[in-house]
This record gives structure tokens, C-alpha cells and sequence, in this order.
């Protein structure tokens, strides 16, 4: 085991929960909640500059996103060597990745060996969730009550809560009527679930429901895919490392390193300068016939500048993905259904699959399309769907059903808890016409807390790990500037976050992004308001504009 970072005292007393005690002993540095990839690498960062620090994490172990999401065919879209931490050479160094995009018990058992390997493990309670936390304008500190009934007091608050962590199941009627077993592919049983045989439905087509349903079909006797939204899907073309790769990787570490800071998507990708529609067809055509055979979407992310900008630049690389989507699938009125025409391409967070439209070909593989046929209820035999003929439906018959329908994004998470800032603001009542923030890392009115990978922040445009360890270090660097300058409250202002706010939707109504339904937009949920969350200007802009604002003494901030 590498020298772990000291170990900090930390601090909690018991309480009933109906009745809150006030904490008897002095405050830790830091609560962190969650620990997944940004709780982790927060900790580690703290407990190094020597801060006293305390994890809470609702699973029973570490892992985040990849603890909850054990679905069969999970796996990162990113390529492992970039998806991974960074802080340390010798872990670098010392962990094999066996393949391009690593499933998700492999992700599970890094994070696992970064926990044990630094000694994170005695910092962070499990099975533990953070119901509420208020600042205590009097005393400069966060008061956090745990479901234990435990109150913990902390100088600092930072949310690692995760930007897909809150799950949404439809509201169709009737789910309480089902005989038959459900899952939500994000709250996955650690047991697994056995298709053998069995009837199967799932609902939803994106990122999960690509990855889960090609592994379904291989079980099941029979698999029912209800489609919404047709989603464009890359092939990942996913394969072992070769030999001497893995080394390649640890002899250049540094350089990818410093690639993916300064890239606008934290990979190794790069948009071309220019437009799509400034080089002839066959350019073009060949251009894409290329990335198809790389896999990913390398289209997309090393194409053309405006193809995320421009709908006839866009609708060229759309139409040959379609056209390459369509010789996947053997049935005509299969493909018809499977062929994406409602959105441009990459407008939606474009999923990379394996053999996902050949599974279509199945014989024991039937797609629903819910725009001919939309879900009426579900019944205690299954989903029972409109047929088109006024007052006739149909129920299709099932045993289990899945759903691969999404998360509350980005802001989900983060109102799920009761937050109480200064004066007794509540975050709930401040974002119910949407988030502020200043750089996705701080809201006016909550000294003392910092959101990694919050709403304006650049986090789900990119490569998670890169997104997160910008904000980690940023974070650290903070609080070491605070420590050393005596201040022990910081906080942003209204003029500053509604400045930074305007700032990232402004950059967002440049794109298609903004012209289409999507989670990006808060959409997928009925009531939230509706508004691009992400910053767009790009990791590596984004890293210069934070740590500008660093060097200028943390301009936009002020400190107590
Ligand atoms: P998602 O992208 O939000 O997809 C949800 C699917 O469920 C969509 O097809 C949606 O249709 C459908 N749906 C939602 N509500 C529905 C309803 N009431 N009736 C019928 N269909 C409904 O969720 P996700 O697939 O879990 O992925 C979310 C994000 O997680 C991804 O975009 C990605 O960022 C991340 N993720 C990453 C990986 C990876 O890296 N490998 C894997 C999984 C997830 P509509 O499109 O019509 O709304």
C-alpha cells in the first residue's frame, strides 16, 4: 500500500432523528458528500493538504456510478486511458486496464483499489445518506443531519453527489398491478437478474437501454423493446488491449494528461476547424467512412466545428449515420422505426453499442415504437400500449421489466437533498426556475459549499474523470489559499452567478443542442424547468477561466 495521506480527526455525534442534537465537538474541515470518482479524488486531495475530511455515501461501498449501475453490458463509453484519476503517478503506473472501454465490475474494482490503495476507506461512512444540511450563519459551519439521526458539523460543504445518480421511473398507472419482478438499470440487484426463459420488457433507448438490451436478448425467451425516441448509436467497437499497449499508455501518460486538460471534451479528440459543408462530398464521405471504422464517435468529436452548430452541416454526418444504421437491421418496418429522424445527431448524448441494431434482427427481439402505439398503463401482465384503432389496446405479456428511462440530471441529485443556505435560503426554492451558479462550483447564498461537476460546469460534455479532477484540485487549492490567508467564509454573489449563468446558456443557444428534448435540457422531466445545464465552452477553456479566477485572488468571490 502507498503512503496514505494523514490521518485528520473527525467529528460526529449521535442524535435522535426527530430531535437534532447540536454537535458537542468541534467541526471537521470538510463533509464531503458521496464517493464515487469526485468524492474519492476529493478526499484524497484534502486529507494531502492536511484538512480533516468525512465521506458520506449512500451505497454500501465506494464506486458511485459504477457501485449502482451493474446492469449486464455496463461499461464506459470513454477510453480507459483517459478514464481514470490522474493525482497519482504510481497508480498510474501499477493499474492494467484489459480492455478500450472497460466494463463496469472492472471500473468498480479501481475505484475500490484507489480506496484501499490511499487509505480513503476510514474518512467515509456507507450506507449512509446526508437528508438535509444548513449553514449556520452565527457559527460559519454546515450542519448536516444523516438518516442515522447523526449530526455533523463542517467548516466546509462539497457535493460529489454525481450528475446521473437520481433514477426516474415513468408515471404511467398501474406499476403497483404488475405481477411480474421490475428494475431500474441504475438501481440493478447486486444479485443479478436471471432472464433465463423469461418474458422481458424494456422501456427506453439510451446510453443503458443500448448497452443492456443486445445482452437481455441473448437470455431471455423472449425481449420486448419499447422505443420512444429512436437514438443514433455508434458502434464502440470495444476489444482487448493488445500487447504493449497498456505500456504505451504508462510511457505517456503525461502527454495524454496534458492533451485531454487542454481538450474542448477532456478525451483525445479534437473538433476540425471549419465547416462541413466547405469540403466537397467525397471529402467529407471519406472522413466519415474513416471514424465509422474507428468506432466511438469519433465523427462527431473530430469532425467539423459546425456539425453541432449548423442543422445542413449536421444533417451530413446525420444522414450517413443513418444510412449505416440502416444495413444493420433486416426488417423494413424494424428499421423504419430504428432510424432517428426527430433530432439533429449529437443533440442527444450519442451512445456507443455493441451489436445493438443486430439484435433487432433476432427472432426473439420485437420492437415497440411508442410513437405508433404509445403506453396506455401498466397492468398486472405487463405494458399495455394504444393500438392506433380508436379504443383497442394491446398488453404485451411479461415476467420482468426494465427501465432504462434516465435520471433527474445535474440538479437532481443536489435537490434531493433539504440544503439550507445563509439565512435560511433553501437551494429547492432559489433553482425552481432553474440553477445559478458561479463556474457550476458555488450558488450566492451558500458560503462554504462547492458542487464538483454542478449545473454550469462543463462535467457531462466531457470525460467525467477530467471534469471532476478540475474541480477537485481547484477545490483543494481553495481551501489551502483560505487556510493560508485566515479566511473562514467564502461565498459568491448574486451579480457574479447570474453573470456566469447568462454566460454558459448564451454559449449553449449558439448549438442544435438547445432545439431538441433531452436530459441535457432538464426535459425528460415534466415540471423541471427547461434549460441548457452544461457549460459548452470546452474543458480546456473552462480550466483556463477557473484557474484565472484563482490567480486573481478568486475574483467573483468574496472571503470572511
Ligand atoms: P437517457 O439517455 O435519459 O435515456 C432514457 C430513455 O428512456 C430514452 O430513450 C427516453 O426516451 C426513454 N424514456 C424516458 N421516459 C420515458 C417514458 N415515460 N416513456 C417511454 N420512454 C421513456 O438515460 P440513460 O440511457 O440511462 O443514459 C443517461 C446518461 O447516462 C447517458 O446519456 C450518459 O451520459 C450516461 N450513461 C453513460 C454510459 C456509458 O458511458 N457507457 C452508459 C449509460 C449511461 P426519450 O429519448 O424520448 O426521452
Amino acid at each position: 500500500m502507498e503512503a496514505g495521506p494523514s490521518a485528520m480527526t473527525t467529528t460526529h455525534t449521535s442524535a435522535r432523528p426527530d430531535a437534532p442534537a447540536a454537535p458537542a465537538e468541534p467541526p471537521v474541515d470538510v463533509l464531503v458528500i458521496g464517493a464515487g470518482f469526485s468524492g474519492l479524488g476529493m478526499l484524497y486531495h484534502l486529507l494531502e493538504r492536511g484538512f480533516s475530511a468525512r465521506v458520506v455515501e449512500a451505497g454500501d461501498d465506494v464506486g458511485g456510478t459504477w457501485y449502482w449501475n451493474r446492469y449486464p453490458g455496463c461499461r464506459c463509453d470513454s477510453p480507459t486511458e483517459v478514464y481514470q484519476f490522474f493525482f497519482s503517478k504510481e497508480l498510474l503506473q501499477d493499474w492494467d486496464w484489459t480492455h478500450v472501454y472497460p466494463a463496469q465490475p472492472e471500473i468498480l474494482s479501481y475505484l475500490r483499489h484507489v480506496a484501499d490503495r490511499f487509505d480513503l476507506r476510514r474518512h467515509i461512512s456507507l450506507e449512509t445518506r446526508v437528508r438535509s444540511a444548513s449553514f449556520n450563519d452565527a457559527t460559519g459551519t454546515w450542519r448536516s443531519t444523516l438518516d442515522t439521526g447523526e449530526v455533523v458539523e463542517s467548516r466546509f460543504l462539497v457535493t460529489a453527489v454525481g450528475c446521473l445518480s437520481d433514477p426516474q421511473v415513468p408515471a404511467y398507472p398501474g406499476l403497483e398491478n404488475f405481477r411480474g419482478e421490475w428494475h431500474h438499470t441504475s438501481r440493478w440487484p447486486h444479485s443479478g437478474v436471471d432472464f433465463t426463459g423469461k418474458r422481458v420488457g424494456v422501456i427506453g433507448t439510451g446510453s443503458s437501454g443500448i448497452q443492456v438490451i443486445p445482452e437481455i436478448a441473448k437470455e431471455a425467451a423472449h425481449l420486448t423493446v419499447f422505443q420512444r425516441t429512436a437514438n443514433f448509436s455508434f458502434p464502440a467497437r470495444n476489444r482487448p488491449l493488445r500487447p504493449g499497449e497498456m505500456e504505451e499508455f504508462k510511457a505517456s501518460y503525461d502527454a495524454i494528461h496534458a492533451e485531454i486538460r487542454a481538450a474542448k471534451l477532456g478525451q483525445r479528440f479534437a473538433p476540425m476547424p471549419g465547416s462541413a459543408l466547405a469540403v466537397p462530398a467525397e471529402v467529407r464521405q471519406r472522413f466519415y467512412e474513416e471514424s465509422w471504422a474507428r468506432g466511438n464517435a469519433v465523427l462527431l468529436f473530430s469532425g467539423w466545428e459546425d456539425l453541432l452548430t449548423n442543422e445542413e452541416a449536421n444533417a451530413t454526418a446525420a444522414d450517413f449515420v443513418r444510412s449505416k444504421i440502416a444495413e444493420r437491421i433486416d426488417d423494413p418496418e424494424t428499421r423504419d422505426s430504428l432510424l432517428p429522424r426527430n433530432h439533429p445527431l449529437g443533440t442527444k448524448r450519442p451512445p456507443l453499442d455493441t451489436e445493438y441494431f443486430e439484435t433487432f434482427n433476432r427472432d426473439n427481439v420485437t420492437l415497440v415504437d411508442l410513437r405508433r402505439t404509445p403506453i396506455e398503463e401498466f397492468c398486472d401482465g405487463g405494458v399495455r400500449v394504444q393500438t392506433g384503432v380508436p379504443d383497442e389496446s394491446q398488453v404485451h405479456e411479461l415476467d420482468v421489466l426494465v427501465f432504462a428511462t434516465g435520471f433527474d440530471a445535474i440538479t437532481g441529485p443536489l435537490l434531493e437533498i433539504d440544503i439550507t443556505g445563509s439565512g435560511g435560503m433553501s437551494l429547492r426554492e432559489k433553482w425552481q426556475d432553474g440553477p445559478l451558479t458561479y463556474l457550476g462550483l458555488a450558488t450566492a447564498g451558500f458560503p462554504n459549499m462547492f458542487t464538483i461537476t454542478g449545473p454550469g460546469s462543463p462535467a457531462v460534455i466531457s470525460n467525467m474523470p477530467t471534469a471532476i479532477e478540475q474541480h477537485n484540485e481547484w477545490i483543494r487549492d481553495c481551501l489551502v489559499y483560505m487556510r493560508d490567508h485566515g479566511y473562514q467564509r467564502i461565498e459568491t454573489s448574486a451579480t457574479t452567478e447570474e453573470e456566469w449563468t447568462v454566460h454558459v446558456s448564451e454559449l449553449a443557444q449558439e448549438t442544435l443542442l438547445v432545439k431538441v428534448d433531452s436530459w441535457y435540457m432538464g426535459s425528460n422531466i415534466p415540471g423541471k424547468p427547461r434549460r441548457f445545464l452544461s457549460y459548452l465552452g470546452g474543458v480546456g477553456t473552462y480550466g483556463d477561466v477557473i484557474t484565472g479566477v484563482a490567480a486573481k485572488d478568486y475574483d467573483g468571490f468574496t472571503f470572511g
